[in-house]
């Protein structure tokens, strides 16, 4: 897959720059409202509008969505704007209510990413269409689930596919509704170096005043574009009231973010960067260096246990080696939570290497 093909010719990405930015209502929730979102929406330059016809809730009883009469507004809506649309599909009679009604793009929401058969299911419904498919990431943070649901659309011939980060679904108090996890697109962006990559500030905060933020840090990160929830009203919206943002707030949002290249052309800064860099991958082999010889007196220390009849885990040990180590990371200025997170795998490599014995 190689971006340039992937996105020149997508009907949806023309003219649109970088970053590709689609923005509109969670829901799709009147004609009024649709028409009204996307008549602001696009004052602000944004090409694509969103908005969700079928709502997958946590809760029955909820806003469930219009359902396929509200396919006819979304489209009228971005007619009467200039903007192309896109909406969520998560089985086939959605797909043919798009194709029918002349709805320009698809997303598969994280729920339905998690769901190979449901995947398999939209992909060929799509097969010999040239619509954009704007894959989010599922609920669960794992790369596989999601390449594969990628790889479900490309090999069904879909030429103009996305990936979208909507962050993932974490048990217990977070600052996050969805926790970024930025590893996982990271680890994406590997596999598939020529995939355009959007991020969804709005699932992943679930809070408008921290959408901003999260939309920086992904464009800073080097993402293509972002999808972002904004509604004519958003306090009366009838789904995620308190993420979505007024047009006029991603007006002047757009204003603020600046974008960066992900290649440098200013050789001074990467002459400057390239000489760090070695210096990174002198360190780097340094600590894989250290980190063999720590192995090996771990190894020793295995041996002893064994011969003496120890266990392995040693509770005592292992607290005040954590102790330690937090305590050294602090007069560094280092995070204390990414030290521990750091010894927490060497020392299960460490247990494992003893047991293996
Ligand atoms: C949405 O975009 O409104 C939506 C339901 O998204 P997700 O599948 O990311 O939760
Ligand atoms: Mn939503």
């Amino acid at each position: 897959m190689n971006r340039s093909g992937m996105t020149s010719e997508a009907a949806l990405h023309a003219g649109t720059g970088r970053p590709f930015i689609i923005a509109g209502p969670c829901s799709v929730e009147s004609p009024e409202q649709i028409m009204a979102a996307a008549e602001e929406i696009s004052r602000t330059g944004v090409k694509v509008l969103r908005g969700g016809l079928w709502k997958p809730r946590t809760h029955p009883g909820s806003f469930e969505g219009v359902g396929e009469t509200g396919a006819r507004w979304l489209r009228d809506a971005g007619k009467a704007a200039g903007m192309k649309t896109v909406t969520e599909v998560a089985n086939v009679r959605h797909v043919e209510v798009v194709l029918e009604n002349g709805i320009n793009g698809v997303w598969i929401g994280a729920r339905t990413t998690g769901n190979p058969f449901l995947v398999q299911e939209i992909a060929e419904a799509l097969r010999g269409t040239d619509i954009p498919v704007f894959v989010k990431n599922p609920l669960v943070p794992d790369p596989e689930l999601w390449s594969g649901a990628i790889e479900r659309f490309v090999r069904c011939g879909m030429k103009h596919v996305y990936a979208v980060h909507r962050g993932f679904h974490s048990y217990g108090e977070s600052h996050y509704r969805n926790p970024p996890f930025w590893q996982i697109p990271v680890e994406l962006r590997r596999r598939f170096p020529g995939l355009p990559l959007l991020c969804d500030p709005s699932h992943i905060t679930g809070r408008r005043d921290l959408v901003e933020d999260t939309a920086r840090q992904a464009l800073i990160l080097g993402f293509d574009g972002l999808m972002i929830e904004v509604h004519p009203d958003p306090d009366k919206a009838l789904s995620d009231a308190a993420q979505q943002i007024t047009p006029e707030m991603l007006g002047d949002m757009l204003g603020r973010l600046k974008t960066r290249s992900s290649s440098i052309t200013d050789t001074r800064a990467s002459a400057a960067i390239d000489d760090l860099r070695s210096g990174i991958d002198r360190i780097d082999a340094d600590l894989i260096d250290l980190l063999a010889r720590r192995m090996d007196i771990s190894e020793a220390i295995g041996r002893i246990k064994d011969s003496s009849g120890l266990t392995v885990l040693q509770t005592g040990r292992w607290n005040s080696v954590l102790e330690r180590v937090r305590a050294l990371a602090k007069e560094k200025d280092l995070d204390e939570d990414f030290i521990t997170e750091i010894y927490t795998t060497i020392h299960r490599a460490s247990m494992e290497r003893q047991l293996k014995r």
